[in-house]
Order: structure tokens, then sequence, then C-alpha cells
């Protein structure tokens, strides 16, 4: 195989990543008629992401744009969505990402818009965003390269965003580590949700606990785990081919 052959084996295995994980995460209700998921391309100086049009719960990896981090849009046919900015502006504000995704997901939003509560570490899993989740101030959508550049900037060196009265931006070092990190976000939004709604006061996670936490901590390990888990589910729903050949069937 040559380089080129082997690049674009490669480019092509993530798009299939990309449309399978949209479509598992309309399938956990964190993604819907909105929000995207984008991932660099090794090689190219381009990033995969959806059109706005296309529907996440049936997100082919052909129909996927390669776009540069100007928002040209290199291969593919169709308009980018109009938050693309996002996109661009953590890329280059972060080289240590490979994997962005936006999404509206409800109980994130809810913890935007609570007074005087904030969204704590209360699942173990809850450690990967043990740097802290700032929230973004700017309600409105992300289409201008300014408001891109200052939601990047309230991202900082974290690996969430919360973004006042609109949605979550979650970062990670790969489309699997991407998804299993939008799966625990919302356990731990639920979790607490759970306890607020009963009343009760939420004890987060303790800064010994954390500590404890990471000792044991086998972040490759786990994404694998959820990975095989979560495209399993997903074929045995119909909602991932396996032709797309992203785990074994069986
Ligand atoms: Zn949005």
């Amino acid at each position: 195989m040559s380089v080129s052959d082997s690049m674009s084996a490669a480019k092509d295995r993530l798009a299939r990543e990309v449309a399978a994980v949209s479509r598992l995460l309309v399938s956990e209700g964190i993604l819907d008629y909105s929000g995207h998921v984008s991932t660099r391309v090794p090689g190219r100086d381009a990033f995969l992401i959806q059109t706005g049009l296309d529907s996440r719960a049936e997100l082919r990896p052909e129909r996927l744009l390669l776009v540069d981090y100007d928002g040209n849009v290199l291969e593919g046919s169709g308009k980018p969505p109009a938050e693309l900015p996002l996109h661009i502006e953590v890329f280059k504000a972060r080289p240590d990402v490979q994997a962005v995704l936006h999404c509206h997901m409800e109980l994130a939003i809810a913890f935007t818009m609570m007074k005087g509560v904030k969204l704590h570490l209360m699942r173990a899993r809850a450690v990967r965003w043990e740097s802290g989740i700032p929230m973004h101030p700017d309600p409105s959508h992300i289409k201008l390269t300014e408001q891109a550049e200052a939601l990047a900037r309230t991202l900082g060196p974290h690996h969430a965003v919360l973004m006042r009265a609109h949605g979550l931006t979650l970062v990670a070092e790969s489309v699997p580590a991407l998804l299993v990190d939008a799966i625990h976000f919302q356990e731990n939004a639920t979790a607490m949700m759970q306890v607020l709604q009963s009343g009760a006061e939420p004890e987060p996670l303790t800064e010994e606990e954390l500590v404890q936490i990471n000792l044991h901590e086998m972040r490759e390990f786990h994404v694998g785990k959820l990975w095989n888990y979560y495209m399993r589910k997903g074929m045995g729903a119909a909602l991932v081919p396996p032709e797309w050949e992203l785990v074994q069937a069986s």
C-alpha cells in the first residue's frame, strides 16, 4: 500500500467513526437535529465534519466534508454547519485535540440555567474533567470567528466547556474517546440532577477521591471497552452497518 493509499484508508476509517458516533449519539439523546462531531485527518491540514443539513441519525461516511482551517471545503458536497468556526478555533487553539463534539445536550444546558448551582464532578468517570468545566457566557450560536475564538479561550486547557443556555463542547484525543466522554458527561449531569431532584445536597468527589480514582485510571483500555460495547450495540440495533468494520460483528 502506498503512503497516499494508507492516508486515504485512514481518512475513510475516520469518516466511518464520525458517522457511527453521530448516529449513536442521536440514539443516546446527545445529538438530535443539530450538533456535530469533527476530527482532524492525519497528513492533511484539514478535518472532517458533516454538512449542516444531513441528518445526524443516518449520517453516511461518504457525505462528510473535508474542510481546511480557513473554512474552505476541500472535498465533498454541501455546506458545513453554521457553527463551523467553533470547530476551527478549538482545533487552532488546541493542538493536542484530535476530535470535537458540539451538542445541545439538555442536561448540560440545564446546568447553565440554575442560579447558584454549578455542575460538579459526581461520578467516578467525571475525573476526566477534574481540571474544571468552565461556562462560556455567550448564549448565541457560534457563527463568527471572534465568537469562536472567545469560546476557545473559555475552554482553555480543559476538556469540556458549557455554553450558557445553548449547549456543550467536548474535546478528546480520538473519535472513540469523544464518544466515551459524551456518554460519561451525560451520566455525570444525570447523577447530579437526580441528587438535586431528591432534595438532598450534592456531595461531589473530593480531591482525595479524585487522586484515588486517578491511581486506577486506564483510559485507553476503558475507551476500547466502551467502543466495543457501543459499536456492537449499534450494529445490533441496525444503527451501525457491520460492513463499516469498526469492530468485529460477532
Ligand atoms: Zn450549537
